[in-house]
């Protein structure tokens, strides 16, 4: 066989359209068409590199079934979600490149029931006119927190926009360097300010700044007195920062509106599960600071959002900013911010509900129950993987407390002659797509981020990748 009778084997592409499996297939005869084009320029171009050993390979792959098959591969392929769900045993539970928090089951229903139907988003059903979007969770949201008002906006980082371009644009605003953080996705305080159009004054030394230090840099200019919880680290020995209460005294005596970027937003206080304190959304409003912004989807655990949170003469300034419509947040975000702070009013239920509260707060106890089920459930499959369940540590994640692990337990796979990594890339290829954790050459699965809904889809998987002959 010689390369051109390999190409008189390439079917027309009107062939292989009529042939009944393609034909029946729900896609646009365009489509289709393109995917035969492509199929079949590949396999020119495969043909015209060939050597001779090659050719008689080729010769064999060029049968008119396995064009088909590739056709529909190339279709399905292309079609497929792009978006997929993913099964997380890293024990990271705000796990930012695995979508950070979790929305339950249990409401459901009820963000479904809203972005499903028309709803009185910005209608006011009393009244019977014209109302607004973010009256809605703002309601609940004052009664949790005791504030006199709250805006939602798409994220944190866009609250902390929000706030600076309403109040210091053109302005200067005061923060202390030892703030400066970078919170990921290469997202900069510095650089977020200076998108803001406010010209960011930097104060004090790295480790250390004292309430002089704001209180020397204020002048005619100055607009917005800035704290950032460093959430995404730590710093030890020799420091010293400004308490809230500080700096909201030194701005009642210029007049100068104090904000603070919380970041992570916690609502209870976490040393009672064990964890460092990590400052309550409360303790800050307590201290009487002017506006105060967290993300909705950190250890708050709903939606993705922004939420700020403060005196109502501020918020109702930052509601008359043009910019406020680029940041706005859609129905879905509202009704699950909603569902999710509803649940707070009631702490045994939220820490039921909501799954980042549930992962955090279950004890090393209740993992290893869960070990146990899960152990059971692979040692039933027909696989050469071996379960143990050992103890482990996992981490809050998305920024949040930094360098603290927690006690928790985790199922360490292994099989004669399976690498780590070998297990580890078998089981993330998976239908499943789990994602475990390697450490000290062992693969492991965490059972504070597994759900207990998944484990026979974790043991099918095992098993499918890894079956014993
Ligand atoms: C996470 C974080 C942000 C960004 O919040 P997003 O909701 O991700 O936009 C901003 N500031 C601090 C201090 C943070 O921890």
């Amino acid at each position: 066989m010689q390369k051109k009778d390999l190409f008189k084997m390439i079917p027309q592409v009107e062939e292989i359209l009529k042939y009944s499996s393609i034909e029946e297939l729900d896609y646009s005869r365009s489509l289709k068409t393109e995917a035969i084009r492509d199929v079949l320029d590949e396999i020119r171009g495969k043909i015209i590199k060939s050597n001779d050993d090659e050719i008689r390979k080729l010769e064999s792959q060029i049968k008119f079934d396995n064009i088909i098959v590739m056709v529909e591969e190339r279709l399905y392929s292309e079609f497929s979600p792009s978006l997929l769900k993913v099964i997380n045993g890293t024990g990271t539970i705000l796990h930012t490149n695995l979508g950070r928090s979790l929305l339950d089951d249990s409401i459901k229903e009820e963000i479904w029931n809203i972005i499903s139907s028309y709803s009185n988003l910005e209608y006011d059903i009393a009244e019977g006119k014209r109302g607004s979007r973010y009256s809605h969770v703002t309601k609940m949201i004052k009664l949790l927190f005791g504030v006199e008002d709250a805006l939602i906006v798409n994220n944190n980082a866009a609250a902390v926009f929000l706030v600076l371009n309403t109040f210091a644009k053109d302005k200067e605003a005061i923060v202390s360097r030892g703030e400066l953080v970078e919170v990921g996705g290469a997202f900069r305080i510095p650089s977020v300010m200076a998108m803001s159009g406010a010209n960011l004054i930097e104060v004090g030394a790295t480790n250390k700044t004292r309430i002089s230090d704001y209180e020397d840099a204020i002048t005619e200019e100055t607009a917005v007195l800035m704290k950032v919880h460093t959430s995404n680290y730590k710093m030890i020995g020799f420091t010293d920062s400004v308490s809230n209460r500080e700096l909201k005294e030194l701005g009642n005596k210029y007049d100068i509106p104090v904000m603070e970027d919380l970041g992570s937003g916690v609502y209870y206080n976490m040393e009672e599960y064990g964890l460092p304190h990590e400052p309550t959304i409360s303790e800050s409003i307590k201290s009487g600071i002017d506006l105060i912004t967290f993300s909705g989807d950190k250890l708050l655990g709903g939606p993705q959002a922004g939420i700020i949170v403060g005196k109502k003469e501020h918020i109702d300034k930052m509601k008359k900013n043009q910019i406020l419509r680029a940041l706005r947040v859609d129905k879905f975000t509202l009704a699950a911010l909603e569902c999710t702070i509803r649940m707070y009013f009631d702490e045994e239920k939220a820490k039921k509900n909501i799954p980042t509260l549930r992962m955090i707060t279950s004890t090393p106890e209740e993992l290893f129950e869960k070990a146990k089920i899960l152990k059971d459930k692979i040692d039933e499959r027909n696989t050469v993987i071996n379960v143990y369940i050992e103890d482990g540590k996992s981490t809050v994640g998305g920024g949040s407390m930094p360098g603290e692990e927690f006690d928790s337990k985790v199922v360490v796979l292994n099989g004669e002659s399976l690498t780590a990594d070998r297990i580890e890339e078998g089981l993330r290829l998976s239908k499943a797509h789990i994602i475990g954790r390697i450490k000290d050459d062992k693969y492991m699965l965490d059972l504070r981020t597994l759900n207990e809904k998944d484990f026979d889809t974790i043991a099918d998987a095992i098993e499918n990748c890894f079956p014993r002959r």
